[in-house]
């Protein structure tokens, strides 16, 4: 935790748990450390399905280039925030409404997802033939999953509902072709195929990617302006210290445009960028021995915090212990191997299972890292109707 962190975090009442705490500081920094690691020619867009608090989308102004929105939502909230920013407006399934809303706000770029799209949108803007939209065609193009064994290919290369087939980007070029081409501008290939790659995988990736897109883009003699070739840089869960090595993918990218002048490049990262500027801090209510095995109770849980749940993993957490201890009854403890859950009576509210604590004591405080992105946002927070918690954000 940063030390602006641990000394808020020391001044917090009980009453103020459970807390999200955000340093945005620390995001300016980290993000401003990636801005540096990226060539020029590449362009930054932050993912803001991971974490849309308008603070964090606040905080990034001037270092990202733009927002990529999913939804009719996604694009009023960050508009209203940030009105001066580019967006990239994404996603399946999109509804007339959302069509129509995103014409009249404006996007810098549109990732067409469907052949209906295309047609959704030549009938949308049949009535405006002045109106002109740079679109990127979302495609689901394959790519060697040999080469990029240790990774989940969670959204591209095998069937999903995401982004178009090659054939599907075929179809779209004969739409195009003819005078709705000149309203509907296409500007290149847009391809969000995977999450948690490492910075060489991510680099295999992305020439790949750029090398689909030059073939196809040269097969119907079609200038291609650029590639946004998607988030999805890792967070170690396990390793919380790790980082996503963005000067060796900066290098690899540069070195990728030297091959392609005139092409620009764009990312469209979510939790690389925010994860690591969120905590989410309580208390432990109980500590119970039952059929053998330590569990600490804390105030909140995974209602709060689903992540660890829904990836799978524990959450990286660390114990700030707390000496007083106002009860006349002895103070519930554990040592060696706990599990830290919430207070949902579902046996699925866990945080972290089987983990070492040197000690951990009713009272105490429990600060889980990791927690700024895709953490509050992805929660169901009205499940069991505990309150929610607090939300402070450091300058
Ligand atoms: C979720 C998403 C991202 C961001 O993914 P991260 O794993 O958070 O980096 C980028 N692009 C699209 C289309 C997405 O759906």
């Amino acid at each position: 935790m940063t030390a602006a962190v641990r000394e808020f975090v020391a001044g917090l009442d009980s009453e103020a748990f459970p807390a999200y705490v955000y340093d945005l500081a620390e995001l300016r920094s980290q993000l401003e450390a990636v801005r540096t690691a990226l060539p020029p020619r590449v362009e930054l867009y932050y993912a803001a399905k991971a974490n849309p608090e308008a603070a964090v989308l606040t905080a990034m102004r001037g270092i990202v280039d733009g927002y990529e929105v999913s939804s009719g939502g996604e694009l009023a909230h960050v508009h209203e925030v940030v009105p001066e920013a580019r967006l990239a407006f994404g996603g399946p399934g999109k509804t007339a409404a959302e069509i129509a809303l995103a014409l009249r706000t404006g996007v810098h770029r549109w990732h067409v997802e469907s052949v209906q799209e295309i047609h959704q949108l030549a009938g949308a803007l049949t009535a405006t033939p002045d109106v002109t939209l740079d679109i990127l065609l979302r495609v689901n193009l394959p790519v060697t999953a040999g080469s990029l064994d240790s990774v989940s290919l969670a959204m591209g290369g095998r069937p999903s509902p995401f982004g178009l087939d090659p054939e599907g980007a075929d179809e779209c070029m004969r739409l195009l072709s003819g005078p709705l081409g000149e309203q509907l501008r296409l500007q290149g290939i847009n391809a969000h195929l995977a999450s948690g790659l490492g910075a060489s995988e991510q680099l295999l990736l992305a020439e790949q990617i750029v090398e689909w897109s030059k073939l196809f883009a040269e097969h119907y003699g079609h200038t291609l302006n650029e590639v946004n070739v998607g988030g999805g840089m890792a967070v170690d869960y396990a390793d919380p210290g790790a980082r996503f090595d963005w000067t060796a993918f900066g290098a690899g990218l540069e070195k990728l445009l030297d091959w392609h002048p005139g092409l620009t490049l764009r990312l469209e990262p979510g939790r690389a960028l925010t994860a690591y500027c969120g905590w989410y801090v309580t208390e432990v209510l109980d500590v119970k021995r039952s059929h053998g095995e330590d569990f600490a109770v804390l105030k909140g849980g995974t209602h709060h915090l689903r992540t660890p749940a829904t990836k799978g993993h524990d959450q990286p957490f660390t114990v700030l212990p707390v000496t007083a201890w106002p009860h006349p009854w002895q103070r519930p403890a554990a040592r060696g191997l706990v599990t830290l859950t919430g207070q949902l009576c579902t046996p699925k509210d866990v945080l972290a299972s089987r983990v070492p604590v040197g000690v951990i004591r009713a009272a105490d405080r429990v600060l889980f890292e990791l927690a700024g992105a895709y953490a509050w946002n992805i929660s169901h927070h009205n499940f069991l109707m505990h309150p929610p918690p607090t939300f402070h954000f450091l300058p």
